[in-house]
């Protein structure tokens, strides 16, 4: 197979995929899961139980009429216990479903179909909202949002992503070798969605059994229009805009998106959860994580519970070494946690767990730039990690958005290289926000100016 790859940027981080070659365990089924209300990018839901009320795996639990929005549903059975706020992996408080579980995994009723070639676009899009699936390679955004583009786009080309670029994780890795059908067949459902002409998964050079085993599995399924391709290893090579790079040489312009140049990037473990939405009628109550880490006992791929305590998951794998860090994700856009009190989300691609010994490898004191080029260099997105650094820290947002800081995929490779151990992506990812921010508040006062003008052209025509 050839290897596609894309340039500028890049870096070869240590792999560490200790856990590659351990196939999935069902994760044992936590006591109360806590659920947040909200997993996905977009317009917060409101809950539809009550604190008392008995659910059933798989029943909508809270939901809103909102359109960039996906709902969630109970992970077990059992008695709401509160709805309330709970910390988040993000690191902010949101609201909660606390359910106590009865260990009785008791099931919606679930309707199942044979196929889906004959289900009309809006039918299947409908399921694949209903049924809350969101992006699970960790962006978490509204997959039935994803597949609507406007109509003045057309999308010609589903690429299935199984690069899995950051170190540590397996867990596409595992998906790709134990489901390649049902990601296949997710890859059909978005071309048929879509009317995209081309389906191509990329998996990364390292994980060539699961290319081989994929690319035997369209073969077996006669497909002309699905392709199975090899991406160079190198992170951050799953990147969408990278990604399409890679396999397609086409360019997601600046403040664009894939849909811009045509292309749908799905991660593969959401191919495989919109096939089991559309055939077998199931939401998104669970999903595949490695738990990896020098500290942790008994590392591994699972499926897990949404809503399963980290606390629970430490108890049940145990530790080898004091806990130094928790990591919910890759170590490269992970987040590390302040508590262990978070619980799994649709976005909790990995759990990393690092002791003492991993954080004296990581001195995170900072020292003056030297202005060696390195962050340049490396960055995926051709940007200048240093002076969008120096323009956020000096509060300049009119000089960062100059420097194209909104570009930014806050992939950690510019932090990564500097010798400096400048926190680079922390600031670029605040000036981000700051930029956002700033944005929003111009377009409320535009908005009030507007208003205003009209209410005195209509107090004139009046008088
Ligand atoms: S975090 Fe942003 S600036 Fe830094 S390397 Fe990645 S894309 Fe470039
Ligand atoms: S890598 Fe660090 S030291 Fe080198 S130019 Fe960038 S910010 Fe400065």
């Amino acid at each position: 197979m050839k290897v596609f790859t894309y340039s500028p940027g890049g870096v070869h981080p240590d792999e560490s995929k200790i856990t590659k070659d351990f196939p999935f365990e069902v994760f044992k089924s936590p006591p109360v899961v806590v659920i947040p209300l909200q997993q996905h990018t977009g317009a917060p839901n409101n809950p539809l139980v009550s604190v008392g009320d008995y659910v059933k795996v798989g029943q909508k639990i809270g939901d809103t009429n909102q359109f960039v929005a996906a709902p969630v549903h109970a992970s077990v059975s059992g008695k709401v216990l509160a709805i309330e706020d709970r910390l988040l992996p993000n690191g902010t408080k949101g609201k909660c479903v606390v359910i106590e579980n009865d260990y009785k995994d008791e099931w919606v009723e679930l309707s199942k179909r044979d196929s889906f070639e004959d289900l009309p676009r809006e039918e299947i899009l409908k399921v694949i909202r209903d049924k809350g699936i969101v992006g699970l390679g960790g962006a978490s955004f509204p997959t039935a949002v994803k597949l609507s583009p406007p109509p003045n786009k057309v999308i010609d080309i589903i690429i299935g992503n199984g690069a899995e670029c950051e170190s540590y994780l397996t867990v596409d890795n595992r998906v790709m070798l134990e489901y390649p059908d049902k990601i296949i067949k997710g890859i059909l459902i978005e071309m048929q969605i879509t009317g995209a002409k081309r389906g191509i998964i990329a998996v990364e050079e390292n994980k060539e059994d699961a290319a081989l085993l994929l690319n035997k599995k369209v073969q077996e399924m006669g497909l002309s229009n699905v392709e199975v391709v090899l991406v160079k290893t190198k992170y951050p090579q799953g990147g969408e805009k990278q990604l399409i790079k890679a396999v397609l040489n086409r360019e997601v312009p600046s403040g664009g998106l894939p849909l811009d140049v045509g292309v749908v990037v799905q991660n593969v473990q959401t191919l495989k959860a919109i096939t089991e939405a559309i055939l077998e009628d199931k939401p998104v109550i669970e999903r595949g994580i490695t738990v990896s880490g020098d500290a942790v006992e008994k590392k591994g791929n699972f499926i897990m519970r949404i809503g399963t305590p980290a606390s629970f998951i430490i108890d049940t794998l145990g530790l080898n070494r004091k806990l130094r860090k928790l990591i919910f994700g890759g170590p490269m856009t992970g987040i590390a946690q302040a508590s262990v009190d978070v619980p799994v989300i649709k976005g909790t691609s990995g759990i990393l767990m690092f002791g003492e010994e991993a954080l004296e490898m990581a001195p995170q004191e900072e020292s003056p730039c030297i202005r060696c080029a390195s962050c340049v260099d490396s960055c995926p997105m051709g940007l200048m990690p240093f002076l969008i650094d120096h323009a956020s820290r000096r509060k300049d947002l009119q000089e960062a958005e100059r420097l194209h800081a909104l570009d930014c995929i806050e992939c950690g490779v510019c932090s990564y290289v500097c010798p400096s151990k400048r926190h680079l992506t922390e600031n670029i990812k605040g000036v981000k926000q700051a930029i956002i921010k700033q944005k929003k508040i111009e377009a409320a006062k535009q908005a009030a100016f507007e208003k205003l003008k009209q209410q005195r052209q209509k107090e004139k025509e009046m008088s």
